[in-house]
Order: C-alpha cells, then structure tokens, then sequence
C-alpha cells in the first residue's frame, strides 16, 4: 500500500469515528426529547463536547495543511487551545446552570432510557476501537488518548445505563440521582481537563514535563560528546515546536556539526510524532587544553635567551606549552631535531601533527607548511612580539589572531618571478 492511499483510508477511518459519535450524541438527545429523563440530556452534552473537540482537531489539522499556513503553523495551531478553552468554559457553565435544576426534576421512563443508553454506547465503542487501531497505525498518541477517552466513556455510558435499570427495577430515587451525579461529575472532569490543557496551550506551559528530559537523553545517546544545553518545548494545540541548543565537539567543522544537526533531528522526528518544528541552535564549545608548538631560536652571547623565530622552517628551537583548562601547566624547551635543509618546514610540520599538538604560534608560514598544517586541523595563531612569555599571555587571554593564509610564498614561485 502506498503513503497517499493509507492516508486516505487513515482520514476515512477518523470521519467514521467521527460519524459514530455524532449517532450516539443523537442517540441521547433523541431518548431525552422522547422521554424527557434528565441523565439522557447530560450525557448528550457530554458528546456534544466530544465532538466539538474532535471537530476543532480535524479543521485545525486541514487549516495547517493547507498552503497559506506554511507560514504560521504555530499560531494556527494555537486555534485548538483557543477553540477549546472556550468550549471548557461554556461546558462548565451549562454544567453548572443545570446541576440545580435536573435534580428537581422527577426520575422518568428509567426503563426506557437505560435501553437509550445501552444503544447509544454501541457507535460511540465501536469509534473507540476504530480510533485506537488507527493511532496505532499511524503512532499518533493525541488520536491514542482519543480513543481512550471514547473507551472510558463507554464504559462510563454502561455504569449510567446500569443505574437507570436499578433505579427502575427498586424504584429507587437514590440510585437515579447517584446515577445523573455520576454522569455530571464525568462531564465536569472532561471539561476540567480540556480547559487545564488549553490554558496550557495559550499560555505556554509544558504539557509534558517528562517529554523534554526523554528528548535530551536521546539527542545526548545519538551524538556522542554533544551535550543539550538548553530544550525548550512549546505545545500548540496537538503539536508542539522545540527549540534545541547544543553544544558540539570543539573539534568538528561548522559542516560536520550540521549533519549531526540533521541526525538528530531525523531520529527526533521518528520517535516523538507530536514534533511538527524543531530549530537546533549549534553552539562550539570553547576548548580548554591545548598543546601549543612555538618556533625559537637563541640570540646573545653570554646571556643567550630564546625568542620566537620567524618561521617555522629555519627555527633550530622550539617549545612546547602545555595548556590544561586554560592555565598553562608546563614550558618545556628542545632542538629540532630535523635538519635537512630542503622542505624542513614542512617536515617539522609532520613532526607536529604526528606528536598531538593542536596550535602552532608563528610570526609567518611559508605556502607548503600552511598546507600540511592546515590538512591536520592544526590552528596557526599569528606572533606579534617575539617573547615567549608575553605571546602565550596573549594567546591564553585569546588575544592572537589566526593565519588564514601562508604569509610567505613558495620558494619555486620565488624564482620563477625574479627570472
Ligand atoms: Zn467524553
């Protein structure tokens, strides 16, 4: 079966459940204008309210959709909380307006009207089951809690329609008005719970705490070293909008972060199908330990001391900072080792990647040595003085700036232009 046509049977099946419900609504009413039984007229409006809410879903869902809403998703979702807070307050106020009135009302036709109520729980427990294997189809967890619902009111329609028939077998007023109390406190806590809900939704507020935390468990599971520094979720209507900040290796390459962005986000899609948005904001990490490669070379006679050479390729010295969450550990100086004279730039440059450093300071680089040293993500800061002490004061206060480009050309190039 194809995508286009499950959906097609998926919305079929959702109008169904919708239909069936619209029966049992007609049901009661129908049973209430016949027999006049007050439990008949409060279970009516309890469907009524089922409806309502599964209709506001329905046109909520085409209307965002729909091509002019590509744009504002969000606020159009909101139409759903909005929709819904006002339908809880009218369900509250009906509630409450006819509490008073219905329990002045003498117990009718208790027979009949169990028999109004046993019939009318047939569609609405059949638009359960259609709407629980639906959403499981789909994974849809709103459309799961739908069918919940519907399930629970059937039920909750069996324990009415049990109560009539007591009260009509024992000619029990008490077991009538146990029975319309049950029906009215159902309707109440529904209606309770739709207006918790959309006040959540308007105002923002976490609908699911426990989501948020399951969300950054993931993200920190899929992409190892990435940490969520911040996640913020916004519900809108049945859907909801994350914001998500986080923290990449400081050694990943704006690219490299991105498709771990895509990553994340994928695998954020498939396991939590109320996400309709998801913004990644990728903040780097700042890095705290460094080996730092430094060029020297020793001047003065008598009171020799080492300044920062050059270059890299004519340095006879070099010194080695360690650097450990940003305070430097240890200075150590050594010869290079590395003394033929042709390309030794560029060897020493092997030699500093292959020996873990991760920084380099120099006054200028030649062409070949850039290359090499650029190809192992080694970062060039440029010198400005030639002291040692003074650079690396520099470099720890971020106070250097990168090379982006060898400052000296290649020596072949050299000649060809004096030629
Ligand atoms: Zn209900």
């Amino acid at each position: 079966m194809d995508h286009e046509s499950s959906l097609h049977e998926v919305r079929l099946f959702i109008y169904i459940s919708l239909v069936a419900s619209i029966f049992t609504f007609l049901i009661r009413l129908g049973g209430y204008i016949l027999f006049g039984n007050s439990v008949l007229l409060v279970e009516s409006l309890h469907m009524l309210v089922d409806i309502l809410i599964s209709a506001v879903v329905i046109v909520v869902v085409y209307l965002v959709r729909s091509k002019f809403a590509k744009k504002y998703p969000y606020g159009l979702y909101k139409i759903e909380d909005l929709s819904s807070l006002l339908i809880s307050i009218l369900v509250i106020m009906v509630a409450v307006e006819i509490a008073g009135s219905i329990f002045s009302q003498p117990p009718v036709f208790l027979f009949y009207s169990a028999i109004v109520e046993v019939l009318s729980i047939v569609p609405l427990a059949a638009a359960g089951y259609i709407k629980l294997k639906v959403s499981s189809r789909i994974n849809s967890p709103s459309l799961r809690s739908d069918a919940v619902h519907s399930i629970g009111d059937s039920l909750e329609g069996f324990a009415v329609a049990f109560g009539l028939y007591l009260s009509a077998l024992f000619s029990s007023t008490l077991a009538y008005y146990a029975t319309l109390a049950i029906a009215l406190i159902t309707l109440v806590v529904i209606s309770l719970d739709i207006l918790k809900n959309s006040i959540f939704g308007v105002l923002d507020l976490p609908k699911d705490k426990r989501l948020a935390g399951e969300m950054s468990a993931m993200i920190e599971k899929k992409a190892k070293g990435t940490k969520v520094s911040s996640l913020k979720v916004r519900w809108a209507g049945p859907v909801m909008f994350a914001e998500i900040v986080l923290r990449m290796e400081p050694e990943l390459t704006i690219e490299e972060s991105h498709r771990v962005a895509d990553d994340i986000e994928r695998e954020l899609r498939n396991s939590v199908p109320q996400l309709e948005g998801v913004t990644i904001h990728i903040e780097p990490t700042a890095r705290e330990n460094f080996k730092v490669f430094i060029p020297l070379k020793l001047v003065g006679g008598s009171g020799a001391r080492y300044i920062i050479n050059k270059n890299i390729s004519t340095a006879d010295y070099f010194a080695t900072a360690i650097i450990k969450h940003n305070v430097l550990e240890s200075l150590e100086i050594q010869e290079n080792e590395i003394k033929a004279k042709e390309f030794r730039g560029v060897e020493t440059a092997e030699r500093i990647a292959e020996t873990g450093f991760t920084d380099i300071l120099v006054r200028g680089i030649g062409e070949m040595t850039f290359g090499v040293l650029l190809r192992h993500r080694i970062n060039i800061w440029r010198v400005r003085s030639d002291s040692v002490d003074k650079t690396l004061r520099a470099f720890l206060a971020h106070k250097l700036h990168k090379i982006e480009a060898p400052t000296l050309e290649a020596s072949w190039r050299r000649k060809e232009k004096h030629e």
